[in-house]
């Protein structure tokens, strides 16, 4: 046994069990204690010295007494413990900052936040494993579930470290279960390595009285490579765009090593893999893959470094940092494919009610500063009910590709945005457009539809598919806002409605209304 006093103790709720097992901390850190608690996922927090008592009683008594022997203690939970004794590091964030939320220790927390945002319902393999037991906790059942997270969520997103080979069966059991479409996101372990041993090493500098001094100098030395690198994360990791974390990448580099040039070469143009053995070295410099989950992602080439004696350190540290920036490429990825997802409309693929929101907003006090026009139109599918009714709903759906597209091709400005607004209706914001162009763009593509030709038989006063369509327009003013212009295409789409279908009609600006067909 080592010196009671150098001993660390981490205790992990259980939900990360297979991550920590992963990390084989055992043999890299043999004075450090693993232990799991249960957590208490979604219930309310429980405080630390009456956890005993509580369902986590997976802790030993000493843990959660006030004189337990452990001279270091790390707690890596999210919100379900309350009232962690200060002395006590809190993995999740930089040393002794409580983290918020658990799974902020697999993604940073600004990714985790942004994914919530987006109205995905975000899980751990962990917490898969035991979906049943929990969703039984928290009081639901079959019934109930699928309303709850039908409100609540838009779908179901897994954080995915490859520690458990069931949690994508288990993910898709646990969506069928909710209703919820499901997306699987890799974060692999990177970042919960990073955070873990962060914290082990920082204490044990910390630590006033090292039993032994260099082992106490080689962990200073990875405590400075893994701050530089967890600082380096957190910048990386927040980044949006992957042109913005090759950029943040090199900058890094050129920080790090002084260089004279840094090169990324994404991984088709590299060819990484199989030549990388053959490949010459640059003069005084290095080449290092980026890995991501699923294979090299590409290659950075740092050559002529102020300091070429320094550079079996340098190439120690790249390669502790390349696994970090291939998680941030792939962060970036997942972040624009999530972005894509959560701006678009399943069926048609044309933009949805998000992104026509975000559209307005962006466009509108555009066109108010520059005192330019901007116009909507409205478009709702005629009869659309019955063509169901008589055709099926899956011939439905095909028709509203078919509109969709139409729609899409007849708008070809920058500004202008195709949505859907709503089961058979759509909406085309056109900035820079006054109402006279308004109407003969709707014009154009109601001819379009019919155009089409689909058939709906003999019974409607059409024998194809047409479709009826509301304009408003206006020079956006302080107080006239841009739902204001959404109701009013909805009221002229009505009356084109009313006026028997297949129609434009719009409502002029002063809230006055014409027939345009
Ligand atoms: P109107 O000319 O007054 O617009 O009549 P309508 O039948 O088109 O309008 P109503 O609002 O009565 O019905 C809209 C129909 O659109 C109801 C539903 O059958 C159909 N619909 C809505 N969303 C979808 C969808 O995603 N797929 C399919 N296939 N049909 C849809
Ligand atoms: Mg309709
Ligand atoms: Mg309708």
């Amino acid at each position: 046994m080592n010196n009671p006093a150098t001993r660390q103790t981490l205790a992990v709720c259980e939900t990360y069990r297979k991550e920590i097992e992963a990390l084989a901390l055992s043999s890299k850190y043999p004075d450090v204690d693993v232990v799991f608690f249960k957590g208490r996922c979604g219930m309310p927090p429980a405080k630390w010295s009456t956890l005993e008592n509580t369902r986590m009683s997976g802790l030993p008594a000493w843990l959660t007494s006030a004189e337990h022997p452990a001279d270091e203690l790390h707690v890596a939970v999210g919100e379900c413990i309350a009232e962690i004794p200060a002395k006590h590091h809190i993995i999740g964030g930089q040393s002794r900052i409580r983290i918020r939320h658990c799974l902020h220790l697999l993604v940073s927390p600004d990714l985790a936040d942004y994914y919530a945002r987006m109205g995905y319902y975000t899980v751990t393999p962990g917490w898969l494993a035991r979906w049943q037991e929990i969703i039984a906790d928290w009081g639901f059942d079959a019934q109930t579930v699928k309303p709850f997270f039908r409100q609540w969520s838009t779908g179901i997103l897994l954080l995915d470290t490859g520690v458990d080979p069931a949690a994508t069966d288990n993910l898709k059991d646990f969506a069928d279960y909710t209703g919820r479409p499901w997306m699987a996101v890799p974060v692999g372990t990177d970042y919960f390595e990073l955070l873990i041993i962060n914290a082990i090493l920082k204490s044990r500098i910390e630590d006033d009285t090292p039993p032994d001094p260099p082992e106490s100098n080689r962990s200073r030395e990875e405590l400075a490579d893994f701050l530089m690198a967890l600082d380096l994360l957190n910048k990386l990791v927040r980044m949006r765009s992957e042109k913005e974390v090759i950029d943040g990448i090199r900058e890094m580099c050129i920080m790090l090593f002084a260089p004279s040039s840094v090169h990324f070469t994404g991984s088709q143009e590299a060819g990484c893999g199989e030549r990388q053995n053959s490949r010459i070295s640059p003069e005084n410099g290095f080449t290092l893959t980026i890995d991501g989950g699923g294979g090299p992602i590409g290659e950075l080439t740092i050559a002529g470094v102020a300091m070429p004696e320094h550079i079996d350190r340098y190439k120690k540290l790249a390669a502790r940092i390349s696994g970090i920036c291939g998680l941030a490429i792939e962060n970036a990825r997942h972040y624009q494919t999530v972005k894509d997802l959560s701006d678009t409309d399943g069926l048609t693929g044309l933009a949805n009610r998000r992104r026509l929101k975000e559209h307005l907003e962006k466009e509108w006090p555009r066109m108010a500063r520059d005192g330019r026009p901007i116009s909507l139109v409205m478009a709702d599918i005629d009869h659309f009910k019955e063509y169901n009714d008589d055709y099926g709903h899956q011939a439905g759906d095909e028709v509203l590709r078919q509109v969709a597209r139409t729609l899409q091709e007849q708008c070809h400005r920058p500004g202008d945005l195709v949505a859907r607004y709503g089961g058979e209706e759509f909406i085309i914001v056109l900035p820079e457009t006054d109402g006279d162009g308004a109407v003969k763009l709707a014009e154009k593509i109601r001819r379009a539809v019919c155009g089409l030709q689909i058939d709906q038989g003999d019974h409607l006063p059409s024998p194809y598919l047409t479709a009826s369509f509301g304009v408003s327009c206006c020079v956006p003013t302080p107080g006239f806002s841009s739902d204001e212009l959404v109701s009013r295409a909805d009221s002229a789409l009505y009356k084109a409605k009313h006026a028997g279908r297949n129609r434009v009609h719009r409502e002029t600006d002063g809230g006055r209304s014409e027939d345009a067909h």
